[in-house]
């Protein structure tokens, strides 16, 4: 019997992750091939500190050729443009044909920056969510630092990376106390969440004496001198100002917004493989629900948003519930191979929340019991998780490169 191929679309946390793990799960008995428009890995948590020079591309980048080549995998440096799952074959943007017996998408996103007109570096409105953009806040910080203004930090309406924008305020408060900004500088948080520390998963319980999410963000924010705008939408940016949906203005000589994220166009060509957002729908093996030989693992998986709040926000699929749908897609894969039926399930919302938040030269260790909804869970703040967030950076990016995906 010939070998399986399967086939991964994608080569950040879900694909780097499904393929090694596949090749593990099978003991190396299955050609995988990986297809992706960047030849480097990004350890994009890292991207809060860019801006500030805490980081240089280079440092938490690395090329993901010679891991898949150590590793047995073949990777194709091109975008996927379609997939045929009757022909069960992927066309890639140079029109080369793949084909696969079992396909992983991890397509992940690209951000919906058209939400909030005037959202551009020519109104100094800046993000961080790709390499390219937290280069140019880096280039518009350092126009900040020589002619300062106020600071508007936020996540728009539908925006789910809820975390990524609590870290950049913290960390560009710790920027302007250390610039010696501190008192001439006012720093606005904006957000869609309902309340502060809701982070999309519907906020985090106290634990003894200490208080939930929403009372300790509150504390930070009170700390650090930051006011908070929560519950609104935004209508517009211009040079100087960002106008929310209630009519107020909030001027800014530095804007970082956080918008929502969008699926990968190819998502779509595959008949009734996506939900209306071009997220793949999925089941809790993490098979598609429309076919059985397609995976979709991370950002590019429909998770359903369990509330519903006044302004949108949406879900944050996290990079450790990405690697654990990755495993769980990869496990499913060998038993299918092996001729079994897919044995392994992992719903998103019951994903224990891991991470841990920066604030420059503090942090907060959040361990919540899932990832929608938690009831059980703990905050660790202080140094060392600052400590702990620069340890796991180099960890990662060791474990990645390395390609050790067993290790935890
Ligand atoms: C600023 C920021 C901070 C974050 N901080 C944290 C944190 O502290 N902790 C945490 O757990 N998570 C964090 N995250 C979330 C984490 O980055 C995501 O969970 C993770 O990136 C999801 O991985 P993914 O593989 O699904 O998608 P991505 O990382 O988006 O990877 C998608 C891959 O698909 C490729 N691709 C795109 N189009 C195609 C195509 N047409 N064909 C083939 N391949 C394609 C891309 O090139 C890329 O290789 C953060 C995210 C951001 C943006």
């Amino acid at each position: 019997m010939s070998r399986k191929k399967v086939l991964v679309l994608g080569s950040n946390f879900g694909g780097l992750t499904a393929a090694l793990a596949v090749r593990h799960e099978l003991h190396g008995d299955v050609d995988v091939r990986v297809l992706s428009p960047s030849d480097h890995f990004l350890f994009n948590p890292s991207l809060i500190w860019l801006p500030f020079g805490k980081r240089r591309p280079d440092q938490i980048t690395f090329p993901v050729a010679p891991t898949f080549e150590s590793h047995g995998i073949d990777f194709v440096h091109r975008a996927a443009t379609s997939i045929d799952p009757v022909a069960r074959t992927v066309t890639d943007d140079s029109g080369q044909v793949h084909d696969y017996d079992y396909l992983v998408v991890a397509t992940g996103y690209r951000n919906r920056m058209d939400v909030v007109p005037g959202l551009t570096p020519d109104n100094d409105a800046y993000t961080i969510t790709t390499l390219e953009d937290a280069i140019r806040a880096g280039e518009g910080w350092k126009r900040f630092l020589a002619d300062p203004g106020d600071i508007v930090v936020g996540a728009t309406q539908s925006a789910g990376c809820f975390g990524a924008a609590y870290e950049f305020l913290f960390n560009v408060a710790h920027q302007v106390k250390k610039a010696g900004l501190k008192n001439r500088v006012k720093i606005t948080y904006v957000t869609s969440e309902p309340f502060l520390g809701h982070f999309g998963i519907g906020g985090l319980p106290g634990m003894g004496p200490m208080p939930d999410g929403e009372h300790l963000l509150a504390m930070f924010l009170r700390k650090s001198g930051i006011t908070a705008i929560e519950n609104v939408a935004m209508a517009g940016i211009d040079k100087g100002g960002l106008t929310l949906a209630d009519g107020r203005t909030i001027p800014f000589g530095y804007a970082m917004i956080v918008p929502p994220f969008a699926a990968q166009d190819v998502n779509r060509t595959a008949p009734g493989l996506t939900d209306d957002k071009g997220y793949v729908t999925v089941r809790d093996t993490w098979q598609s629900q429309a076919y059985d030989d397609i995976y979709a693992v991370g950002i590019a998986a429909a998770v359903a948003v369990p509330w519903q709040t006044s302004t949108p926000v949406g879900v944050p699929k996290t990079g450790f519930p990405t690697e654990q749908m990755a495993h769980t897609a990869a496990k499913n894969i060998a038993d299918q191979i092996q001729g079994r039926s897919p044995s392994h399930a992992k719903a998103f919302g019951d994903m224990p929340a891991v991470c841990i938040m920066d604030a420059g030269n503090n942090g907060v260790m959040i361990l919540g019991n899932k990832m929608l909804g938690p009831d059980k869970g703990i905050m660790i703040p202080g140094p060392q998780s600052h400590a702990a967030k620069l340890a796991f950076e180099k960890y990662f990016l060791w474990k990645s490169r390395h390609g050790y995906v067993t290790l935890p």
